[in-house]
């Protein structure tokens, strides 16, 4: 399963993008952020928590898709 990012709440900010440690998290072009679910791995193996999460100031927006 993989996580994604709500668009409606996403600020932006940029703060997930560069803690993603599969480089999912890519900017769309009404710059806000999106998540590759071919890429997300919830963060198995490398953290306890999923990051981008983890690190999104805005509840609710990096989810389980
Ligand atoms: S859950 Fe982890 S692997 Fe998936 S998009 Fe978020 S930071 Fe990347
Ligand atoms: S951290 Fe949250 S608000 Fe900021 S770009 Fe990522 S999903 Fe959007």
């Amino acid at each position: 399963m993989a996580y994604k990012i709500v668009a409606a709440n996403c600020t932006g900010c940029s703060a997930c993008e560069p803690e993603c440690p599969n480089d999912a998290i890519y900017e769309t072009k009404n710059g806000l952020f999106a998540i590759d679910a071919d890429k997300c791995t919830q963060c198995e193996g490398y953290f306890d928590e999923p990051q981008c999460a983890s690190v999104c100031p805005i509840d609710d927006t990096c989810i389980p898709a």
